[in-house]
């Protein structure tokens, strides 16, 4: 978990980057322009990028878009000249995990990318954004899925139904409360519907990830 992608087309920024990142363990790889920074952040050999806004060719808010709209969920920290408030906004609601604006210390953004490092691998706090269990992974903002290296499609109802079961991991959880809090209190609770969608997510995320308590609900399998 120590290799980060510089996306930064002022060599002389992308060269401080790289030092300081390396004086501290880490490896690096510069991309000077969007595309070739969208290449490189696909290809998986990456645990973090540091995103520059004005890139020629696609520009940062460009990247950001594509890879979380392909549900990449590589941590991404934006750097950017514009020390504005809704470019801020803008940059956390795209999905990027952090902002830092330039000129800034190193130490500050050291500080962030060892933060972001941490969160995203050590996910099993609550309230975070990724929930993981075994290998499933839930990205809850970008309302992603991955079993292992593969991304998952999970329809609305799934995907909560999966966060329910991770926020409880290894815990029972009868029909009644899948029920309530995956469909609401109004659902009939005579509906078999839970167990239609526990055979959804069986299907879809491995057959063994959820147990068959008998005579009491369900179980993920941690
Ligand atoms: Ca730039």
């Amino acid at each position: 978990m120590n290799r980060i992608l510089i996306a930064e087309d002022e060599p002389r920024i992308a060269s401080f980057l790289q030092k300081g990142l390396k004086a501290n363990g880490f490896t690096t790889a510069v991309a000077s322009n969007g595309d070739e920074a969208l290449f490189m952040a696909f290809s998986d050999e990456f645990d973090l990028l540091i995103l520059d806004i004005g890139l020629p060719g696609k520009n940062g808010w460009e990247v950001l878009e594509e890879l979380r709209g392909q549900g990449e969920l590589l941590p991404i920290i934006i750097l950017s000249a514009c020390d504005d408030v809704q470019d801020k906004v803008t940059g956390l609601e795209g999905g990027a995990d952090d902002y830092v604006t330039k000129p800034f210390r190193f130490e500050e953004l050291l500080a962030r990318v060892r933060l972001r490092l941490r969160d995203y691998h050590l996910p099993q706090r609550k309230d975070e954004m990724i929930l993981c269990a075994g290998d499933i992974l839930l990205d809850l903002r970008a309302r992603k899925a991955k079993v292992g290296d593969r991304y998952i499609e999970l329809a609305a109802r799934e995907f909560t139904l999966a966060e329910t079961f991770l926020r409880h991991p290894g815990q029972v959880l009868s029909r009644e409360q899948l029920l309530s809090h995956v469909w609401g209190y109004d659902y009939d609770p005579t509906s078999n519907i839970v167990d239609v969608y526990v055979g959804y997510l069986r299907k879809k995320l491995g057959s063994d990830c959820i147990e068959t308590v008998r005579g009491m609900g369900y179980r993920l399998h941690t």
